[in-house]
């Protein structure tokens, strides 16, 4: 074959219709089939190799929790909640792993959790610190960018997708991992929705979730986005799949509320009304609230372990910001020592910014960002704000650069 007619020996397309085109001594292959086959090859040895599970560790619920503790600050019961869905979901495998060789058919169903926490106490934190613990894979999908098949957005599968790339495109484990979804009130039926058009984001996408939360075998195109009817589609069953939930779910206390009065009333129950904490409702958060809030009872239903985070108060917010294992300051003192240059911070400006970070109700994420505007111009030019390879930072120097800029725009309204 001349060097102008060379052509993929597999899909046929000429050169100049392909990015790359790889020669062998009598084959030539274009960069799409090297990928297609690549895909191929993994799907043969994971298939060979189905029913050997990758072994691990089986921390206890206690050793999970105390791993939290060096990065997450406060939010016990979510930690213990946690620690156990996560030991039983380790659990639960290592026993379907083995169930093929003995007789034994208790069904361990899987428990999939639902988080309820104002933004930035630490949903999403609590999530990926149990995923760097775990040796399962794990991806984080955001409800807000899912819709129905059929409209601009992505669909549901896409979330299995992204799963699939973490592990590497190896079935068997993304068939093991965890997924955390976050925004998941945002996907919340909206009853008072005046519009006669389909409810795009809502409800129709709660459905396609479900499918996926049931466990089911869900064709996923592996490159993610849209299905395509030419894209060849890997399966994968979602039964034993980890699915964590997150929200916000901004107003639920109302829900929780008046489910409250209606129970004390009606039943004369348990918690009398002055053992109530009424700065913290979300610790009474129930399966029905999250109903009332707008997600389908379905729904509801595959998410059996309902938990909460508290917001978060000002010492809790004070030590977030040094005591973490990578806690702000710890990682703001590691970027100026790579400078050769030590950053000392006056309690104070700790204090100022941790009162502005609940000025802004951007909870512990608020801290970030105020961190960033008084570092911001030292970061620029250390050196002719640092003395001595120091950089000190007290209070006039905090609130000077808070003044510069317009801080008031992170506020939350
Ligand atoms: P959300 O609840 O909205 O998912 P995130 O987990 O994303 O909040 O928190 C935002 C940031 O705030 C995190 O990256 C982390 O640095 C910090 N943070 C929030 N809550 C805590 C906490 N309880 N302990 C330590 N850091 C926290």
């Amino acid at each position: 074959m001349t060097k102008e007619n060379r052509k993929c020996s597999f899909c046929g397309r000429s050169e100049e219709n392909v990015d790359i085109l790889i020669s062998g001594t009598s084959a030539h292959i274009c960069e799409r089939c090297i990928e297609q086959a690549q895909l191929i090859v993994k799907e043969e040895k994971q298939a060979k190799g189905k029913h050997k599970l990758p072994s691990f560790k089986l921390l206890k619920p206690a050793e999970i929790k105390e791993h939290l503790d060096k990065y997450v600050i406060g939010q016990d019961e979510a930690k213990k909640v946690l620690a156990v869905a996560v030991y039983n979901h380790y659990k639960r495998i290592a026993y379907l792993s083995k169930k093929d060789e003995s007789k034994d058919d208790v069904e361990l169903e899987k428990s999939n959790i639902v988080l309820v926490g104002e933004t930035g106490t630490g949903k999403t934190l609590l999530a990926r610190t149990i995923a760097r613990m775990l040796q399962v894979p794990f991806c984080i999908a955001d409800a807000t960018v899912l819709t129905e098949a059929g409209y601009v957005g992505e669909d549901v599968e896409s979330i299995l997708a992204r799963l699939l790339q973490v592990a590497d495109y190896d079935v068997a484990a993304a068939e093991r991992g965890i997924i955390f979804i976050d925004e998941v009130d945002k996907i919340a039926r909206k009853s008072d929705n005046p519009s006669l058009t389909r409810d795009v984001s809502g409800e129709g996408v709660q459905q396609a979730l479900l499918k996926i939360l049931e466990g089911a075998s869900v064709n996923v195109p592996p490159q993610g986005g849209r299905k395509h009817p030419e894209q060849k589609m890997i399966q994968i069953n979602t039964q034993n799949i980890l699915f964590i939930c997150g929200g916000a779910f901004d107003g639920i206390e109302k829900k929780i509320s008046s489910r409250m009065q209606t129970n004390l009333i009606g039943y004369g129950l348990n918690k009398k009304e002055d053992e109530v904490d009424r700065d913290n409702l979300l610790q009474y958060v129930a399966p029905q609230d999250l109903r009332s809030y707008g997600l389908i009872p379905e729904l509801v239903g595959r998410l059996p372990v309902l938990t909460y985070l508290d917001p978060l108060a000002k010492d809790t917010l004070r030590q977030i910001l040094t005591e973490p294992h990578n806690s702000l300051i710890k990682q703001y003192t590691k970027l100026f020592e790579m400078d050769d240059v030590k950053l000392i911070i006056e309690d104070e400006v700790l204090d100022y910014i941790v009162e502005k970070a609940v000025e802004c109700k951007l909870g512990a994420r608020g801290l970030r960002s105020i961190c960033e505007i008084i570092m911001r111009d030292a970061m620029f030019d250390l050196h002719s704000y640092a003395k001595n390879n120091e950089l000190h930072i007290d209070l006039e120097y905090a609130k000077n650069q808070l003044d510069k800029t317009n801080f008031s725009r992170l506020k939350v309204a």
